[in-house]
């Protein structure tokens, strides 16, 4: 599996010299992110979001790089239940191009 480089915080405490608490909880968060496929990174970021309140998903946002609307999407459907979203699938069926697996050709002409 492609190592994904850890993003790093844009929020003003990180992007600051001057050291500041929050600095290693925003580098957890987006070392946990690294490690996330999509849709959970979207309901992460949606939970951490949530935790703080109002502005909290433009936060998260500076934090993460994640599109602000795409954490407000995470908080709905995690208001939802997760309703209809797939346990095991990053995407929905039929949504975006399939994985592409490894093929070994069959036979390697000479
Ligand atoms: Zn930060």
């Amino acid at each position: 599996m492609p190592q994904r480089d850890v993003h790093q915080c844009q929020c003003p405490r990180c992007t600051n010299p001057e050291p500041h608490p929050d600095q290693q909880g925003h580098r957890r968060i987006n070392l946990l992110m690294s490690r996330l496929d999509e849709q959970q990174r979207r309901w992460y970021a949606a939970v951490e979001s949530a935790k703080l309140g109002h502005g909290g998903a433009r936060t998260l946002s500076r934090i993460t790089g994640l599109d602000v609307d795409t954490i407000r999407r995470g908080r709905r459907e995690l208001a939802d239940s997760l309703e209809g979203r797939p346990a095991d699938r990053v995407r929905l069926p039929g949504g975006g191009r399939p994985a592409v697996e490894k093929k070994v050709p069959r036979s390697s002409r000479p």
